[in-house]
Order: C-alpha cells, then sequence, then structure tokens
C-alpha cells in the first residue's frame, strides 16, 4: 500500500472514520473503499481522520482503503458552465444520466466541463502583453446572452509570449505566459478553484445599486441591492419556488446559479424539470442560456448538500470575477444545515441548540459573506455583484429556530413568508409587517434620483398605514367595526387597496408579473392618492359610504394591469378620482 493509502475504521452513515492516512489535511478530497467514493476530510484526531462522504456507503467495510487525492474539493471553471446541471460535487447529472442511468452508480467520475467540445476563442490580449492575475485575455461567446471572459487564474502574472485565436478545447493552451523567471506556463479556458476558499478580488465594496426586481412588494417595500444577501423563509406551499423563480427571471442580473438541496427527490425533480423550461423574458430566449444549476440527487447522501452550497457560490465567484452581476439562489439551506447537524452528532460533538453544532452560525457567515460587491482582480478595471438569496424552511413555519435566526445576523433583507397570506391566496406572500430590508435608505436615494422625488414618502405613507391597520384589525377583533371612527375605517379601506391593488402581484398574469419602477411609483401614488383625498374629504365632512363607494374605485383596483406602454392612464385615472372625491366632497359640504 502506498502512504496515501489507508484504510476504513468505522462507517456511520454518512461519516467514515479512517486510519493510516498520513500527511492528510483538512478538506482534503479522498475516495473511499473499493468503490472510489467521493468524500471530504472533515476531522482530525491524531491518526483517525474523519470523512464526510457524498455519496451512499451502504456495503462499505472497514479495511477498505481510503486514498488521499492531495486536493482540497475544487471545481472546474471555464466555457460549458452556463447551462449546465451538476450535482453537489460538479458531476454534470446529464452526463451521468446518459452514460449510467438515472440512479447514478457510485463513484462514478465525470468531467464538470465536457473535455471534447471546441470553443472559439478570441483573443483580448496579444503578443508581448504584461498581464497579471484576473487580466481578461480573450473572450469566448458562451451563449447568445453570456461572452464567457477568461482570466489569467490567480497566483499568475507574466508576459504574454504567444497566444492565437483558434477553437479550442477547454484544457487546451489558448496562450504561453512566460513568467519571467526563466520558465513558461502554457493558459488554458479552464482553471480549477477550492470551493471553501473565496475566490479573491482587487478590494471589497459597499453596495451601492438597487438590484431591482419587477416585484413590487420587494421593490417598493423590501429593496434588494445588488451585492446584498437575502434571508427569504416560508413554510411549504408559501411561494419561495415562485418567488426564486420571479427573481431568476426577472432581477437585474446576468447570471444565476442556482443551489437546490432538496430533502425529497422530487422537489429535486421539480427544479431540474421547471427551470429548463423558463424562458427569459428579455430575450424570450430559454433562461438555462444565462443559469448553472446545482442540485442534490435523491441517492446522494445528506453530506453532499454542504458541497453542493459551496461548489454554487465558487461557479458564481467565477461570474462575478468576469464583472457581471450575479445572483445565486440557495434552496433550502435549512437542509444543508440538517446535515451539518447530523454530521456533527455523528462527530459526537458538543450540540448546540437545538442539536445544531455550534459553528452553525459561522458555517452560515463563511457562505452568506462570499456575497457583496467587488473590484475586480485585473484589467480591464471592473465591478461586479454577487448577491445571494437563500431560503429556509424551518419546522413549523417558526421563525425564532436557528437557521432563520441565524441568517438573519447575516442578511440585511428579510422577505418572511407567511402560509396564513397564502392560505388567503395573497401573493407573493411576503409578510410586510415582519420583513425588513436594511438598505431602504440607500434604494429609496437613488430611486428619489432616478424615478420619483416622493418615492421615499411614498412607502413610509404606505408601510405606515398597512401597520396602523394591523392595530385596528385588533380593535376590530376585541370591539367591532362599528366601535371605529369613520377615519379609521377609511385607513383600513386605504391599507386594503394597498394590499390588494397594489402589493398582490400574480406571476402568472402576464401584464401583472412584471412591473416597471415608474409604474410602481404612479400605482402606489394612485392608492395613496385615494386614501389621502378621501380623508380630506371626510374631514370636511364628505359622507364615508358615498367615498367607500366611489366608482372610480373599481378601475383603481384594475391599474396593476395597465400596460408599461400606456402608463399616461394614470394621470387620466387620477384625475377622475378628484373630480368623484370633489361631487361627494360637495354634496357632504351641503349638508
Ligand atoms: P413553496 O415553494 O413555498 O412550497 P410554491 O412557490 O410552489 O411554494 O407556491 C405554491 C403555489 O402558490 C403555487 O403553485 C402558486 O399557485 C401559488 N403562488 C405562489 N406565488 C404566487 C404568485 N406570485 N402569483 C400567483 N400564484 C402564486
Amino acid at each position: 500500500m502506498s502512504e496515501s493509502t489507508g484504510q476504513v475504521v468505522r462507517v456511520s452513515g454518512p461519516l467514515v472514520v479512517a486510519r493510516g492516512l498520513e500527511g492528510a489535511r483538512m478538506y482534503e478530497m479522498v475516495r473511499v473503499g473499493e468503490l472510489r467514493l467521493f468524500g471530504e476530510i472533515i476531522e482530525i484526531r491524531g491518526e483517525l481522520v474523519s470523512v464526510q462522504v457524498y455519496e451512499e456507503t451502504e456495503g462499505i467495510r472497514p479495511g477498505e482503503p481510503v486514498v488521499r487525492t492531495g486536493a482540497p474539493l475544487s471545481v472546474e471553471l471555464g466555457p460549458g458552465l452556463v447551462g449546465s446541471i451538476y450535482d453537489g460535487v460538479q458531476r454534470p447529472l446529464d452526463k451521468l444520466r446518459a452514460s449510467f442511468g438515472d440512479f447514478i452508480v457510485r463513484g462514478a467520475e465525470a468531467h464538470a466541463l465536457d473535455r471534447e467540445k471546441t470553443w472559439h476563442f478570441v483573443p483580448r490580449a496579444k503578443k508581448g502583453d504584461k498581464v497579471s492575475e484576473g487580466d481578461i485575455i480573450g473572450v469566448v461567446q458562451e451563449t447568445p446572452p453570456v461572452e464567457h471572459r477568461i482570466m489569467v487564474p490567480p497566483g499568475l502574472s507574466g508576459v504574454i509570449e504567444e497566444i492565437s485565436e483558434k477553437d479550442a478545447r477547454v484544457d487546451e493552451p489558448v496562450a504561453v505566459l512566460d513568467k519571467g523567471d526563466g520558465s513558461s506556463v502554457p493558459l488554458a479556458m479552464m482553471q480549477k478553484w477550492p470551493v471553501r476558499s473565496p475566490r479573491p478580488s482587487a478590494e471589497e465594496l459597499p453596495p451601492s445599486e438597487p438590484l431591482l426586481t419587477g416585484q413590487r412588494v420587494i421593490d417598493m417595500l423590501f429593496p434588494m441591492v445588488a451585492g446584498g444577501a437575502a434571508c427569504v423563509p416560508g413554510p411549504f406551499g408559501s411561494g419561495k419556488t415562485v418567488i426564486q423563480h420571479q427573481f431568476a427571471k426577472w432581477a437585474a442580473a446576468d447570471i444565476i446559479v442556482y443551489v437546490g438541496c432538496g430533502e425529497r427527490g422530487n422537489e429535486m425533480t421539480d427544479v431540474l424539470m421547471e427551470f429548463p423550461e423558463l424562458t427569459d423574458p428579455r430575450t424570450g430566449r430559454p433562461l438555462m442560456e444565462r443559469t448553472v444549476l446545482v442540485a442534490n440527487t435523491s441517492n446522494m447522501p445528506v453530506a453532499a448538500r454542504e458541497a453542493s452550497v459551496y461548489t454554487g457560490i465558487t461557479m458564481a465567484e467565477y461570474f462575478r470575477d468576469m464583472g457581471y452581476s450575479v445572483a445565486l439562489m440557495a434552496d433550502s439551506t435549512s437542509r444543508w444545515a440538517e446535515a451539518m447537524r447530523e454530521m456533527s452528532g455523528r462527530l459526537e460533538e458538543m450540540p448546540g441548540e437545538e442539536g445544531y453544532p455550534a459553528y452553525l452560525v459561522s458555517r452560515l457567515a463563511s457562505f452568506y459573506e462570499r456575497s457583496g460587491r467587488v473590484k475586480c482582480l485585473g484589467r480591464p478595471e471592473r465591478e461586479a455583484t454577487l448577491t445571494v438569496i437563500g431560503s429556509v424552511s424551518p419546522p413549523g413555519g417558526d421563525f425564532s429556530e436557528p437557521v432563520v435566526q441565524g441568517t438573519l445576523r447575516l442578511t440585511k433583507v428579510f422577505w418572511g413568508l407567511d402560509d396564513k397570506l397564502a392560505f388567503q391566496r395573497h401573493f407573493p406572500a411576503i409578510n410586510w409587517l415582519t420583513s425588513y430590508s436594511l438598505f431602504r435608505d440607500l434604494v429609496d436615494a437613488r430611486l428619489a434620483e432616478t424615478v420619483d422625488p416622493r418615492w421615499g414618502e411614498n412607502r413610509r405613507e404606505a408601510m405606515a398605514i398597512l401597520k396602523r391597520e394591523a392595530e385596528l384589525e385588533e380593535v376590530v377583533r376585541l370591539v367591532g367595526m362599528d366601535s371605529l371612527a369613520p377615519p379609521d375605517r377609511l385607513l383600513l379601506e386605504g391599507a386594503k387597496m394597498i394590499r390588494e391593488d397594489f402589493l398582490h402581484q400574480n406571476a402568472f398574469d402576464p401584464a401583472d408579473t412584471y412591473t416597471s419602477l415608474k409604474k410602481q411609483f404612479l400605482l402606489l401614488d394612485l392608492v395613496l392618492g385615494y386614501y389621502r383625498r378621501a380623508r380630506e374629504a371626510l374631514g370636511k365632512g364628505a359622507p364615508l359610504e358615498a367615498l367607500l363607494g366611489l366608482a372610480v374605485k373599481e378601475k383603481i383596483s384594475r391599474a396593476k394591469l395597465i400596460p408599461e406602454s400606456r402608463l399616461d392612464e394614470f394621470k387620466a385615472l387620477a384625475a377622475e378620482m378628484d373630480k368623484e372625491i370633489a361631487a361627494v366632497a360637495t354634496r357632504g359640504g351641503a349638508k
């Protein structure tokens, strides 16, 4: 036996303890057993090494070999990523299926990037150029919307000795670099990167721009910024998947990375079936042309969920490094946390809250902290963002449990999905009382410049009305509607209109699925305009019933369907409303 081979001592589900792996390092990849299953070293105690195995360990016996690979879990980065569907250790699922059938054979190996396919490389650097890490030396049109930028890998620099336009495979040299120390290295389009280490950037910058989604409750009330991170907890059926699809389709991101840590096989099947069917509304072409999917298949054990999260974020960082705005969605991080809990239990570590390991939050942080806005390494100078949306599925919808709470410490946006709203079919079921975005002021300031100076003012008024509604509902529950004074009853009507005519948004209606910022502003301004003017008229003695029964309200309720090309209709509608209210006010005043 060579010195890099040890033996299995004990198998406990996804955990394999081995000995005889001298010199092994934390997070090194090993191959376990005769079947050569994929595993990663997660603990070293004296001569005993604990390995989390990313494949089913059934049948593995003590004494079987464990082989060191000398390398940490790494991903391949290069043309061919976009449109791919990978498992947690970046094996292409379609290729594996083609060769092994639906149930992937354990220990199966397949390159993440196709080694046969050629790509047309167009140089952006020339012979004699001095280049260093991150410099873009050429491009490949990977899919119609995605230009794949080939960069000098981190840690390398020198002078271009040779470079040419050509069709090449990912591992073939497209350039030769003279390192200046008397040696030269060939540069291929593919590079590798260890998934647990963040890819370097020149500088970390604070987020500065809104990441608009066309979803009214998000953009108006709880906005996201490019480079931010959000936590989206929600029970089953509350609309997590629809929100993620909407985000993938409409958010102003160039590249989407979707990581599915499903528990049940069918959750993942949904993603695998549905995503490839989605069209990109901006181009009318398949959304997969700017998407990478990572999905745990049902026959992969819990440990693979951890790998999939890191695999996904590393690919996302790589596209960020090219200068793109990247959005990564992870669904559901609870499955990953459960995997941590299981591994920690098997390692017999001291459990923290609800059995999760004490390092739960630091582990979640190592993921969320890779989001952000950066100045990329290399030339040409470029900035880029990586936005992370993590969904959480707390048992029983309980937001006080450790994974939700831990995530909230790391993210500045919280979209709390509510099963009561979903049950009433109020979608998106984002609870306006519990959700928040700490980027509100930043976004308000930006949109005051680009959309309307009253953007922030309107948002604050809408939120105040919704909060007051919740208080009044409490009063109504206790003493009945009749006890409310007319101004309060009018407020309830205003709140209802904000909810139904503005916040409610049907993802499946082509006229409603996306709303431009201008239209969002006009729509909310119309609804608030009704409330403001009616309140004024009420103060002057106009009868409440007449104000509640205005004919124009029917039109206001349909205003969200006004096409983007006919936004001037809002003005006419506002004028009509003013006229009706004025008529009622005169009547009231005459009484
Ligand atoms: P989850 O992923 O949380 O289990 P889904 O995203 O599958 O929930 O949503 C459940 C159902 O709710 C969807 O099939 C759809 O009918 C409805 N729904 C959710 N969001 C919306 C929306 N924005 N517009 C219309 N219907 C929605």
